[in-house]
């Protein structure tokens, strides 16, 4: 009985052992799944936050820095090569960053192609010499590989120990989207971040705005300079947001081309020129022609244009009544420029006009108009600045020629002055748009405008 007991017990104890063994070993294997990185065995993001509350929270401000090294052609490399060379490649690069840091330095790769480093630098000048010293180290590697890495390099410069690590993190990453690069590193500015956290605001509020009709109509006429006649009038849209108050196109329109936005916007601005259209119609109040700004973004879709016929059918607009505006950079994409020259062939077969806006300014060439079937030019309001200059007067007089013998009609913007709208006439200038004459007016004031203007003229 008592040899008994002593066995019983001895099993117990040897059960206890061996559980505790597997307890520890499945302990590190859920630690190193937290902490590592299945592909560079180093750092995951959760070990480099952890590292970061060690090392960098517990200095003075201004010692560490964060870059973010996003490599350029890593999804080629993964392409042409399969992914498991695209694997070794990374962790052959996880260890060259490894050994160019110091024993109170850190890295983690992000997901995919991307790392994080945290150096103790402060001073961006060193920075930028470290960084292209090891991507000198990367490329010496790959001489034996063919490929040449270049990194997007995004730093931010710790100065604000009151963020955690997420947040110092998208510093450094957001810095990428910044414009100009300083010794080949994008650094993190708080405007920056200002912009993005405004874009990000405005994004999110579009649909509620959207549904709710803060996006306004506003109308600028344009008027033929012999009997100051309204031949058409533009729709620019206004943002009038109850809280942020009044928001101008240019804050909102590069912003939605970049998330597609702006194609519900564009159609939703055309719904209300129908609508409008309509009711004068059906109220037999004068009609004048209406232009409506089409981003080049609906272009990336084929069919775009089969939306707005159908709701030009929907309230029975005659041909010819709307025409579209497209800018310059409609034109930029030379892949897309068939598209956009076939669109503007079904614009016409469906009734609609084509006009060419901002003319003159950036890239515009004058092959648009041999290439593509524009009805109108709107030629910018640059060439009307310095109107005194002979050679601006030269250039107006002889496009406006060419206009004519082409059979485009031409539209002066921005026109501001008596003294423009004088040479303007001798120029043999025939429609003009601009402050001089009338703003872009909600529908309320341009109804008011509209009565003053035929008593004043
Ligand atoms: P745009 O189509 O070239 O419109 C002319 C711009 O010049 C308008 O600015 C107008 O208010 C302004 N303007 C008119 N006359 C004068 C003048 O005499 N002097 C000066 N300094 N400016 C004048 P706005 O309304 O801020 O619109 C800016 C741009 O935003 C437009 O340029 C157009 O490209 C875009 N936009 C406006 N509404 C829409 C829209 O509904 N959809 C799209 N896709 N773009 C739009
Ligand atoms: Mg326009
Ligand atoms: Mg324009």
């Amino acid at each position: 009985m008592h040899i008994l007991f002593i066995f019983f017990y001895l099993a117990l104890l040897v059960s206890v052992l061996i559980s505790c063994c597997f307890f520890q070993k499945k302990c590190k294997h859920l630690k190193q799944l937290a902490f590592q990185d299945h592909i560079t065995q180093g750092f995951n993001i959760t070990a480099f936050c952890q590292e970061y509350e060690k090392k960098v929270l517990q200095s003075p401000p201004h010692t560490y820095t964060i870059v973010f090294m996003n490599m350029k052609n890593f999804k080629w490399i993964n392409e042409k090569y399969g992914s498991s060379m695209g694997d070794q490649i990374l962790i052959n690069l996880y260890h060259i960053l490894k050994s160019q840091i110091g024993d109170e330095e850190f890295l983690c790769r992000d997901n995919s192609d991307c790392f994080f480093l945290c150096l103790k630098e402060h001073d961006p000048h060193t920075i930028g010499q470290r960084l292209s010293s090891m991507i000198e180290h990367m490329n010496h590697y790959s001489q034996k590989t063919t490929f040449e890495y270049t990194f997007y390099l995004g730093v931010y410069l710790i100065d604000d120990l009151t963020i955690n690590a997420r947040i110092a993190m998208d510093r450094s990453r957001i810095a990428c989207y910044q414009k100009e690069a300083v010794n080949f590193c994008y650094f993190y500015k708080k405007k920056l971040s200002m912009r993005l956290n405004k874009e990000y605001e405005l994004n999110q509020l579009f649909e509620t705005s959207l549904y709710n009709h803060e996006f306004q109509l506003y109308f600028q006429p344009k008027i033929k300079l012999n009997d100051h006649s309204i031949v058409g009038l533009e729709i620019l849209v206004r943002w009038q947001h109850p809280s942020l108050g009044m928001i101008a196109p240019s804050e909102f329109i590069p912003l939605f081309e970049k998330s597609n936005k702006i194609c519900q916007l564009d159609l939703f601005v055309f719904e209300q020129v129908c609508k409008y259209l309509h009711d004068c119609q059906q109220k037999q109040k004068p009609i004048y022609p209406i232009s409506v700004n089409l981003s080049r973004i609906h272009f990336k879709k084929s069919n775009f244009l089969e939306a707005f016929s159908r709701i030009k059918r929907k309230y029975g607009i005659p041909d010819k009544w709307i025409e579209f505006e497209l800018t310059e950079y409609t034109f930029f994409d030379k892949e897309q420029r068939k598209a956009v020259k076939d669109a503007i062939d079904e614009m016409h077969q469906s009734g609609f006009l084509c006009s060419l806006d901002d003319f003159g300014v950036g890239f515009s060439a004058l092959a648009l108009l041999k290439d593509f079937n524009i009805d109108c030019i709107k030629l910018d309001r640059e060439f009307f600045i310095d109107i005194e200059n002979p050679k601006a007067q030269t250039i107006i007089a002889g496009f406006i020629t060419l206009t004519k013998e082409l059979g485009i009609k031409m539209v002066a913007e921005g026109i501001e002055t008596a003294n423009q709208i004088e040479i303007l006439k001798h120029c043999g200038c025939e429609i003009v748009q601009g402050y001089y004459f009338a703003r872009p007016y909600p529908l309320a004031t341009l109804e008011s405008w509209l009565d003053n203007f035929k008593n004043q003229f």
